[in-house]
Parts: structure tokens; C-alpha cells; sequence
């Protein structure tokens, strides 16, 4: 095969994101749900603007990153119009400004001092920060995210905060091959959800499910499925 036959990274990232729209559709009919009330969110992390260039000429417009000065690099590198950007990764207090400044959703909130400070650190031309609370639902086997009690505390503080607009939940259960196991988990972030939620503060967002676990995502409830290695490939 000469170097003319390998099929050109953007030609895969098409394919593959193309794949993944067929997962979440398939997905959603299985249980009776309306894959348009699925939102595709393509994780970017490590890799080159070039890529994401690629997956927004195949007409993906919302891309999750974890890390702030990678983020930020490559936003400025991508000053497309109709672009989303949501923070996904673990938040350091020093970096808020810039997550404030640069993002239009955080995923990962858990903290009433990180709130604080999106709060006030975003520009007020800027529309209000979108933000889910992150919630843990391993227990003692994970340290990221809220137990219950937590997040209703930080929700009774976010509903205060006039520069964020609270809108659901995000889980990252631990991984397990066993799809029984991942229904478990998504399903006990729906419950937490459905617990928490009020009149005023629906939390309508369920941030769940990755390249390895979408459909049982899907099956639990997620709005919004965050996809990484299945759209751009396995990480370095
Ligand atoms: C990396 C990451 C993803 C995507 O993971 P894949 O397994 O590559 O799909 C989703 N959510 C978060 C919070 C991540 O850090």
C-alpha cells in the first residue's frame, strides 16, 4: 500500500463520527426514546485543532476538552462560529478565569469555591456560564464529584449565582465491561436527578455515557453523551 492509499485522517474522523451517530440513533429507538434528544458531545482532548476542523466540516458543532491551556489554544486556533465548548475536566482554582472566559458549558462542577469564582469571573457581555454539577455515585471509590447531600447543597448556591445557570447533572461511573453494571450506575445518577430536581431547577441535562458505555447511557436517560476515542481515536 503507498502512502496515496491511507485514507486521510479527516476520512476516518467522518467515518467514525458518522458511526457514533448511528450508535446514539440505534441507541435511542431501542428504548423508545427520540435520538434527537441526544446531543453528541465530541471529546477533543490531545488532539490537533486539524481534527476538530475535521469533525465540524462533518457538521459536529459541540466539542468537550479537559485540560484549560490546550482548551484555550485551540479555541483561539478555531474562531468558528456556532461553536460550543464545554469543560469537562477536573477544575484547578487557579485556571476558573480562564474556564469563565473561554467556555460556554462546565460539566464538572463540584465545588462551591469553583462556583464562586465562574461566577464572578465571567465577562458580563458573555451569556451565563451552563454548568452540571459532577456527582459520584461509586461512593468510597471515587474522590471527583458530589454525593447527594453535596449536590443539593451546591445546588441551593448555584441557583444564587446569577453569571451560572445550573442544568443538570454529569457522572463518570467507574468503568465496568459489564453492560448490567453500567445501567446500574446511570441509573442511580437519574434517580439522584430526580430527587434533586424542582420546578424552577428541572436539571433536564444528564452529561453521561463515553465511547464505551453510550447505550447503556442512553437506556438510563442521558441528554448529552460525551464521546472521545470512538470519534477521534484511541490517545496517545
Ligand atoms: C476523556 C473523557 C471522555 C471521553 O472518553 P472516551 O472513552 O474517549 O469516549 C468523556 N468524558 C470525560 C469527562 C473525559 O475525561
Amino acid at each position: 500500500m503507498s502512502i496515496n492509499d491511507s485514507p486521510r485522517a479527516s476520512d476516518s474522523i467522518l467515518s467514525r463520527l458518522r458511526q457514533v451517530r448511528t450508535r446514539i440513533e440505534r441507541a435511542a429507538v431501542l428504548c423508545g426514546r427520540a435520538p434527537e434528544g441526544i446531543e453528541l458531545l465530541a471529546v477533543s482532548k490531545t488532539k490537533p485543532s486539524a481534527d476538530i476542523r475535521a469533525a465540524i466540516e462533518a457538521g459536529q458543532l459541540a466539542f468537550g476538552e479537559n485540560y484549560v491551556q490546550e482548551a484555550v489554544d485551540k479555541i483561539r486556533q478555531l474562531p468558528v462560529p456556532g461553536i460550543e465548548w464545554h469543560f469537562i475536566g477536573r477544575i484547578q482554582g487557579n485556571k476558573t478565569r480562564a474556564i469563565a472566559e473561554h467556555f460556554d458549558w462546565v460539566h464538572s462542577l463540584a465545588d462551591a469555591a469553583h462556583a464562586r469564582r465562574l461566577n464572578d469571573q465571567r465577562p458580563p457581555e458573555s451569556p451565563p456560564l451552563q454548568v452540571c454539577i459532577q456527582v459520584n455515585v461509586d461512593g468510597e471509590a471515587s474522590k471527583e464529584g458530589c454525593d447527594l447531600p453535596g449536590a443539593r447543597e451546591l445546588m441551593a448556591l448555584l441557583i444564587q449565582l446569577p453569571r451560572l445557570r445550573l442544568r443538570g447533572l454529569m457522572a463518570i461511573p467507574a468503568p465496568t465491561p459489564d453492560p448490567e453494571a453500567q445501567r446500574r450506575a446511570f441509573a442511580l445518577v437519574r434517580e439522584w436527578r430526580n430527587r434533586l430536581a424542582t420546578p424552577e431547577c428541572p436539571l433536564e441535562t444528564l452529561s453521561m455515557g463515553m465511547s464505551d458505555d453510550l447505550e447503556a447511557a442512553i437506556a438510563e436517560g442521558a441528554t448529552l453523551v460525551r464521546i472521545g476515542s470512538a470519534i477521534f481515536g484511541p490517545r496517545g
